[in-house]
């Protein structure tokens, strides 16, 4: 392998996954029945992420995700005018820009498609299991939706092995009393059987995500992270169907044909990298721009937030652990334990640092993690400020420069002169 890396002159363009072409088609059918459920008769149920999704879907219910959506019109590039819609309202350009971005398509009453936007919620349910934006984001929509809202209740935990039991039983005694809420506001009885069967659902797709996740540790590894952040709808949107435990078949099927083969997912893969943490959906495509230069991201823990085994046999206990370990509730340093094993099985030369300049709360233990990874394994990192949302703020130029600084430095490491 040569020593020097020259950026190629044509940019990286990546084949993508046939199966991305059954995304689109579950991606199109979802929004049909989002559009469509009041008419049909199910509760529309407006939910956070670490909400638990099996709940709506054993109410036979359409779940929808304001998170998802903001990133929607983030990709769809009207991201910006629904931030500035909301500033025009009075909210600071410093929120959250999910929530700054889904109050400007509310107050607007249009969509990500140039549309009317989506109907409104039957049922608020957030959780404070992920971040304590969200019970109170919620509760503004409250106000403005006038309809009724349950707030999940979780403890702290540091991270998912020394979870203590009352954590769990507390969570799964919240759970429980969400279901028998939902009961009450939608008139549909609760059924245990049918929230076994979603939950066995939900546990299928996990364990094929988690065997795509393991397949990336390949060399060359077989899957972009462009690609991994796209098929990461079915696991956040439809977790607990069987629509998405066939997708994720479909797709586990693609990606090993691609490891039995050694069919990597860029042409010339030199160095294999982290991306930590959110996406940047107004700008995918700078993660092409590693590519130019042989850089692969061959792991993420984002990528894995929405998935988890569950047991259908004991369902509010195994969600309520399962929603606890979740990845991101860990304190820095169990996150940096998490990284390690990794880097290790991942063969990892670096790690890129997103620091999400509206996710305060997660940008902040991002350099005690890099500090952690260079002390105790020399691991080389970047970081560069962003708006996962919010186009606004991106410096397109200075970022490429980092990421050149950045490769410069991985090529003198691992392809010494
Ligand atoms: S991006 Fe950060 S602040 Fe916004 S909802 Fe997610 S965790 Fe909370």
């Amino acid at each position: 392998m040569e020593n020097k890396q020259e950026k190629p002159t044509d940019p990286f363009k990546p084949a993508r996954l046939a199966t991305s072409a059954a995304l689109g088609i579950l991606n199109e059918n979802y929004y049909n029945a989002l559009a469509s459920a009041k008419a049909d008769g199910k509760p529309v149920i407006w939910i956070t992420s670490m909400a638990p999704i099996e709940l709506i879907y054993a109410f036979d219910g359409i779940p929808f995700f304001p998170e998802n959506y903001a990133a929607l019109c983030s990709s769809r590039k009207v991201a910006a005018e629904f931030c500035e819609t909301a500033e025009g309202s009075g909210m600071s350009q410093g929120l959250c820009s999910y929530a700054l971005c889904m109050f400007g398509s509310i107050f607007e009453k249009r969509g990500a498609f140039g549309d009317e936007g989506v109907d409104e919620p039957d049922i608020l349910l957030a959780t404070e299991g992920a971040c304590a934006t969200h019970p109170k984001w919620w509760e503004a929509m409250q106000r403005h939706f006038n309809c009724p809202l349950i707030i999940i209740d979780a403890a702290y935990t540091v991270d998912g092995e020394t979870l203590p039991e009352h954590h769990k039983s507390y969570l799964a005694a919240e759970l429980e009393k969400a279901a028998y809420k939902i009961e009450e506001y939608t008139g549909k009885k609760f059924d245990i059987d049918r929230l076994r069967e979603v939950v066995s659902l939900s546990d299928q797709a996990s364990e094929l995500w988690d065997d795509i996740d393991d397949m990336r540790a390949a060399v060359p590894t077989p899957i972009t992270q462009i690609d991994v952040f796209t098929c990461l709808f079915a696991l956040v949107t439809l977790r607990g169907t069987k629509e998405a435990v066939e997708f994720y078949q479909q797709l586990r099927d693609e990606v090993k044909e691609r490891v039995d083969n050694s069919v990597g997912s860029i042409p010339n893969e030199r160095f294999r990298l982290i991306w930590d943490l959110f996406p940047i959906y107004h700008n995918m495509r700078l993660l092409n721009y590693f590519a130019e230069f042989g850089g692969a991201f061959v792991t993420d823990l984002y990528g894995n937030a929405f998935s988890g085994r569950v047991d259908s046999s004991d369902p509010f206990n195994s969600l309520a652990e399962r929603y606890l370990s979740f990845f991101m509730r860990s304190a820095s340093w169990g996150k940096s334990e998490l990284y390690k094993k990794r880097i290790e099985k991942y063969h990892v030369d670096g790690i890129v640092f997103h620091s999400n300049r509206c996710c305060r709360c997660f940008s902040a233990e991002q350099p005690e993690i890099s500090q952690i990874l260079r002390d105790e394994l020399r691991l080389p990192s970047m970081t560069f400020e962003a708006d996962m949302v919010d186009p606004r703020v991106f410096d397109d130029a200075q970022v490429k420069a980092r990421i050149e600084t950045f490769i410069e430095m991985l090529e003198s490491r691992k392809y010494p002169k």
